[in-house]
């Protein structure tokens, strides 16, 4: 294959690329897929801590509110190879599925790898070329063609520069995040080379580190709390779910809802601080009676409380591992403050953990200068995009392996019809 023209060339096999080659194969077009890493979906094959939340059955009103940062742009993706015809999809190329915790889709085994082999399967018996090891490095357009340059990297101790030809591209490189599962932003440059903006990028659903963050919190779980995130004096989102705190910071889903807002203000130099409610089901008036009542149980007399005591009544109120750490956090802590302090845990955020622990990339290829209809770039016939490298982020959920398979699916179909039209 080397040197020469193949039909349609998809760069990275992540779900975006092995959906695009598997669409375009399935129209009848001639496709190859080149990807850095030996094996295909490195990223994929770790999603949902091994489990892959494919996708979420929410109907598309729902699911475009967890799209950030223009749901509208996705639509027509959606439309056109929904969450449903993924799950009917997988399910008619042998992968089994489940949906799980409400409405999020799992494969049965609850194993991410069968989800890579279900497509890497379906690409063989296409007839797919896989060209894996390959470092894609430039791009060059030339009459109706992009000539390709990549280093093949089979043989690490000799790496040799290669070149491959297409009449389609389709750029499926993923983001930054997780560099180590082979995203590493090449797809932004390529972009750029061919006159794309590329929006600012920054780290998504990741964990945001307190300052003089208290280590004894380390693998404390809190479920059904609640948070806000001010950035400055403002109040700008408060939600309610469960976080964790790990050595990283505060995440969990929770920690991951309110992280987009938070990275963003932090990158762009503003004070964020994250307000954690241990009892947000129970209104502050309310949860004074409660500790009043929970103290006269003990027989004391309040003026009497001291620490000791004083600890003996948080552990009405929380986990034995969290006390230690809400009692130093909360420095002049008394009986009378206690329920303000349950309801106001505050923690001013330092950082965030970056791309090396980032679930998705914010920002990435404008999506003003791409086809929503077709995913093909405005700018350059024959170039099309998908998945995480667009402008396009979402909540946990299984929303951006969504997202990744309806832009790769309809990129690849509007490749194929593309180049039969040639
Ligand atoms: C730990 C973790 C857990 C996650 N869990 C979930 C989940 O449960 N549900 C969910 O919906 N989302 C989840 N995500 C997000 C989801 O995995 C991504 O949004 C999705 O994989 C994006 O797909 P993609 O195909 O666009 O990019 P990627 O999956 O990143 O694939 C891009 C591919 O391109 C290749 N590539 C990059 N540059 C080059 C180059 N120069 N030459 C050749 N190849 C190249 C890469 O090696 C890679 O294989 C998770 C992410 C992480 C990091």
């Amino acid at each position: 294959m080397k040197g020469d023209c193949i039909q349609i060339l998809v760069i990275g096999a992540g779900p975006a690329g092995m959906m695009a080659a598997i669409k375009a194969a399935e129209s009848g077009a001639e496709v190859a897929v080149l990807e850095k890493n030996h094996l295909c979906g490195r990223k994929l094959a770790i999603t949902g801590k091994g489990r892959c939340n494919i996708t979420n059955t929410k109907p598309w009103a729902e699911f475009a509110t967890h799209v950030h940062p223009r749901s509208n742009f996705v639509r027509s993706a959606f439309y056109n190879f929904s969450n449903k015809a993924t799950i009917e999809y997988l399910n008619s190329i042998g992968l089994e599925t489940v949906v799980s915790q409400g409405d999020r889709v799992f494969p049965s085994s609850m194993k991410a790898f069968d989800v890579v082999d279900a497509l890497v399967d379906r690409m063989n018996a296409l007839g797919v070329k896989l060209i894996s090891d390959a470092d894609l490095l430039a791009v060059s357009a030339e009459g109706n063609q992009f000539n390709c340059t990549y280093n093949d990297l089979s043989s690490p101790r000799s790496i040799k520069t290669e070149k491959i030809s297409s009449t389609a591209l389709i750029i499926a490189t993923g983001g930054l995040s997780y560099p180590s599962t082979g995203s590493n932003g090449r797809g932004y440059d390529i972009a750029a080379s061919f006159g794309h903006s590329v929006t600012r990028c920054y780290p998504s659903l990741v964990a945001l580190l307190p300052k003089n963050y208290d280590c004894s919190l380390y693998d404390v779980e809190l479920k059904n709390v609640g948070i806000k995130l001010y950035v400055g004096r403002d109040l700008v989102q408060s939600d309610m779910g469960d976080l964790t705190f790990t050595e990283d910071g505060i995440e969990g889903s929770l920690g991951f809802r309110v992280s987009r807002k938070a990275v963003n203000a932090l990158e762009n130099g503003s004070s964020v601080e994250l307000v954690i409610d241990l009892k947000p089901a129970v209104p502050l008036p309310e949860l004074r009676e409660r500790v009043k009542r929970e103290v006269s149980s003990f027989k004391w007399d309040v003026p009497l409380i001291n620490d000791a005591r004083l600890k003996k009544v948080l552990r009405r109120f929380m986990p034995a591992e969290m006390i230690e750490p809400f009692f130093r956090m909360s420095k002049g802590l008394t009986v009378n403050t206690l329920p303000e302090r349950l309801k106001e845990w505050r923690f001013p955020i330092a950082k965030h953990a970056g791309y090396r622990r980032a679930v998705v990339t914010a920002g990435g290829v404008s999506l003003d200068e791409v086809i929503p209809k077709t995913m093909q770039s405005r700018l350059n016939k024959g170039l099309f995009f998908a998945g995480e490298v667009l402008d396009l982020d979402g909540d946990t959920g299984g929303y951006n392996i969504q997202m990744a398979i309806s832009t790769g699916a309809l990129a690849g179909q509007s490749a194929a019809k593309y180049v039969s039209t040639l």
